[in-house]
This record gives C-alpha cells, sequence and structure tokens, in this order.
C-alpha cells in the first residue's frame, strides 16, 4: 500500500428513525460532520418516529437517508422473499417520500447472511452498513461496511464477542492488548481516531439517538465530535458518501464488488 498521501475519512451513522435524530442532526450540523439516518418504514418505537417532513428537512440540511427495512425484524430469520420485499419495500417507500434515489442499507440488529446480501444488492442499493465495530481500514466488502465505535458504553466483553464473531482477529489482539485500556467509549473513539489520523483510514462512529437519550449520552458525544471535526486533512462523508469516494477514486483504497467475498478484512 504505497499512497503517496494518506486518506482519512470520517462518517458517523444512526439508526432507528427516532425523533432524537434531531437534536443529533443539529449537535452534528454544528461540528461540520456528516451523517446517514437509517429509516424503518413502520415506527421503531411509536410515537416517537420521524415524521416525512421531519425526514425531508434532514436531508436539506445534508444528511443522507438510508434504507432499514419496513419491519425492522432480523433478516436472516426470514424467508429469501420476506427479505426481499421488506429491503425493496422500504426504499422504494422512501424514494416516493424523498423523491430521490436511496443509496445505502443498513442491517436491522446488525444481522446479515449471504441472502440478505443479495437481496440487498439486487434491491438496488449501492452499499450497507453492519455493526462490525474496532475497524479503520478503508477497504471493505461494499455490502459490508464496518463501524469504528458504537456510541454506547459498551463493556469489554461486547468488543472481544463483536470482534470473534466479526473473525476480526486483528480487532481482536489489539483490543485485548491495547484499546481496552481506554476508560470510556468516548477515549476509545478519541484514541482510535488519532491513530486513523496518523496512519490514514476510515473513522466511522454509528449509534442510535434514543440510546442518546434513554442513558443521557449527549454530552459525551459532543465532545467526542469536537474532537473530530474541523480538520483540515479529514474528509467528512455520508456513508454514500464515503462509498462513492472509494469507487470513484477520491479516496485510495478497493471497495469489495459484490457478496461473493464476504470474508475479506
Ligand atoms: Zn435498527
Amino acid at each position: 500500500m504505497a499512497h503517496s498521501h494518506k486518506t482519512i475519512v470520517v462518517s458517523t451513522s444512526w439508526d432507528d428513525g427516532d425523533r432524537s435524530d434531531l437534536r443529533l442532526a443539529e449537535m452534528l450540523s454544528a461540528n461540520g460532520v456528516a451523517g446517514t439516518f437509517y429509516i424503518p418504514i413502520e415506527p421503531f418505537r411509536a410515537g416517537r418516529e420521524l415524521s416525512a417532513q421531519q425526514i425531508t428537512d434532514l436531508v436539506s440540511g445534508g444528511f443522507e437517508i438510508g434504507g432499514h427495512t419496513v419491519s425492522h425484524r432480523s433478516l436472516t430469520a426470514l424467508p429469501p422473499e420476506v427479505q426481499a420485499r421488506e429491503v425493496t419495500d422500504c426504499k422504494r417507500i422512501l424514494e416516493d417520500r424523498l423523491g430521490s434515489e436511496v443509496q445505502s442499507f443498513c442491517y436491522p440488529n446488525g444481522r446479515l447472511n449471504q441472502t440478505t446480501v443479495r437481496c440487498v444488492a439486487q434491491a438496488g442499493y449501492q452499499n450497507a452498513r453492519s455493526t462490525r465495530l474496532l475497524r479503520t481500514s478503508l477497504q471493505f466488502p461494499r455490502f459490508e461496511m464496518p463501524t469504528t465505535l458504537q456510541a454506547y458504553p459498551h463493556r469489554g466483553s461486547a468488543y472481544l464477542r463483536n470482534t470473534v464473531k466479526g473473525k476480526n482477529l486483528a480487532g481482536l489482539a489489539d483490543y485485548a492488548l491495547r484499546l481496552r485500556h481506554a476508560r470510556s467509549w468516548v477515549e476509545l473513539g478519541k484514541t482510535l481516531f488519532d491513530r486513523v489520523l496518523q496512519d490514514g483510514g476510515f473513522w466511522h462512529l454509528y449509534g442510535h439517538s434514543w440510546e442518546l437519550q434513554d442513558l443521557d449520552l449527549w454530552s459525551q458525544l459532543e465532545d467526542l465530535l469536537a474532537y473530530v471535526a474541523r480538520r483540515p486533512e479529514v474528509l467528512y462523508l455520508t456513508n454514500a458518501g464515503v462509498y462513492r469516494a472509494l469507487s470513484l477514486g477520491t479516496a485510495p483504497g478497493a471497495v469489495g464488488v459484490g457478496y461473493e467475498n464476504p470474508a475479506r478484512s
């Protein structure tokens, strides 16, 4: 990997379309950090869902809207034809509401298999996000975009489980040897950002605004966002923007071209 210059990309993505997304969007805007909001068609929490107008306003504010199925059921538990309907219908319905293409998809509960990935590809999405943590490489399969960190105070065991499930042995060793010393998720995020800043790579924060609200993580998030914001050498992109930059070569790095090769890391 002999790049003449290093590429540093920051993206954030937020799932479930809760009304607290509005507070989150304000915080992201104030820091100049881009974001993708993944929204299921049926309310994740009844009475707390974003209105059609609020979703349109997010787009006007420069954010991306991505698909998150119709019913937010784990796709891997469903028959293939139901999976196909879940991903296709949510794309069509969101596109009708927004009047623009929906390019990114996110798997409910992070559950995916080869059938799921094939459905997402056939529905016409350009990329999809997983819930794999502790990743900072700009090389990943296009339907398994990884994340670096969740805005959530996980226990150490959760990171270890996640790396094992994702067959991320380097991440497992890294966490066990070094990252576990971080005193909080915010400090972990800063440590990983410092690395990406130094070596190049992809820093991707994901989370749920309803969780920020329930656990009152707002000031911690503000601390982390302020830390990663306004760095002249960083590209701040939505999830679709990351995929576009990688596939156009704006940012060096190779995106996997299909679901046939999902295990590359
Ligand atoms: Zn979700």
